[in-house]
């Protein structure tokens, strides 16, 4: 979908209401919804995209994997596609997290395009926050971990948008030296 302002907004509504009661990790806790908007801004500003359901996608794709948004929700208000790329960047709760971690590197390569956009979008968002914003009680050793483990996610997503890869690429060289 081209352009399609009063859905993206629609969108932004929704999420900041579904996430409404939650805060990210972060000694600040800071609102959930700051993140989705983080990655959404991010595709639009640094990987210049422009198809909306891809955005809206971004701004949406925590609700199924974190509140009680279910599918059919997402295709009533904002469409299959939209639908779609959300469930690809949803994780499967019922699995155990080293489980779903591993599942993360093995399905990147096969997402969408879009989907692979948003995933970059989130691990950028996600290890800006754990190298500047990190919850308080992570060791260095655990924050390296996550941005060790993101770099593989990354690997399996590289060809969908190279602004954004370079934008990854550059996060991770400044956070790695904030561990040396
Ligand atoms: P979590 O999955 O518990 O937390 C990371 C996730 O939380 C992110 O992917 C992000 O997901 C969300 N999040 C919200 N706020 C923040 C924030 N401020 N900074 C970073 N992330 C935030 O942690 P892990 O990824 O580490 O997963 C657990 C794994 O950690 C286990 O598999 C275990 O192996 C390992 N572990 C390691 C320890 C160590 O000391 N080395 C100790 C304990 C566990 P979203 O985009 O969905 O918001
Ligand atoms: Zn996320």
């Amino acid at each position: 979908m081209k352009n399609d302002l009063p859905k993206f907004l629609h969108a932004i509504s929704f999420a900041a209401k579904r996430h409404s009661t939650q805060k990210r990790k972060g000694a600040d806790e800071q609102p959930y919804v700051n993140h989705v908007l983080e990655v959404a801004n991010l595709l639009a500003n640094v990987g210049k995209i422009e198809d909306f359901d891809i955005l809206i996608a971004a701004v949406l794709h925590d609700t199924i994997e974190d509140t009680a948004t279910t599918e059919s929700e997402i295709t009533k208000l904002f469409g299959a596609e939209v639908r779609g790329m959300v469930l690809e960047v949803t994780d499967d709760k019922s699995l155990p997290k080293a489980r779903r971690k591993e599942l993360q590197i093995q399905h990147a390569p096969h997402l969408s395009d879009g989907a692979k956009c948003i995933k970059l979008g989130d691990k950028i968002s996600n290890i800006r926050d754990v190298s500047e914003n990190p919850p308080a009680d992570w060791s260095a050793e655990r924050r390296i971990e996550y941005i060790n483990w993101g770099e593989r996610v990354v690997d399996g997503l590289r060809g969908a948008n190279a602004n954004l890869e370079t934008h990854f690429d550059n996060l991770i060289a400044a956070a790695k030296q904030n561990f040396q």
